[in-house]
């Protein structure tokens, strides 16, 4: 990091010096809601076929488990239409 800030530096006139501060941090990288869903169906208790899924509805946090979320619901969705046809 400091090689790279270096040559950043070298790169970038005025980014890199005694009085700068570099600062960075992640505080969340998840919703901060959550929709409530059924935690067998995955249906939305209030709303038959929706299906709450994901970083945005509140049940991920990253891509893996954004993906392991949406491997569920969409075995859920196939389910649920299976049962109804
Ligand atoms: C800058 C950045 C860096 C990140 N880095 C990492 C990382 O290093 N590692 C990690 O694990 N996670 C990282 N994440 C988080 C990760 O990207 C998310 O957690 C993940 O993509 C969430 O997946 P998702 O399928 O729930 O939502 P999304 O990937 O956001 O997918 C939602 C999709 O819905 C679509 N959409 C929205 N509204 C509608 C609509 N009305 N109709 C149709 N489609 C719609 C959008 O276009 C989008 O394609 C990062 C996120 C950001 C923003």
């Amino acid at each position: 990091m400091r090689k790279g800030l270096q040559l950043f530096g070298q790169q970038m006139k005025g980014y890199l010096g005694s009085d700068v501060n570099l600062i960075g941090f992640e505080t969340r990288t998840s919703s901060p809601v959550r929709i409530p869903r059924d935690p067998h169906s995955l249906v939305h208790p209030e709303t038959p076929g929706l299906f709450p899924c994901g970083e945005g509805a509140g049940y991920a946090g990253g891509i893996v488990s954004a993906a392991l979320d949406g491997r569920r619901c969409a075995e859920a969705v196939s389910s649920w239409i299976r049962a109804r046809s």
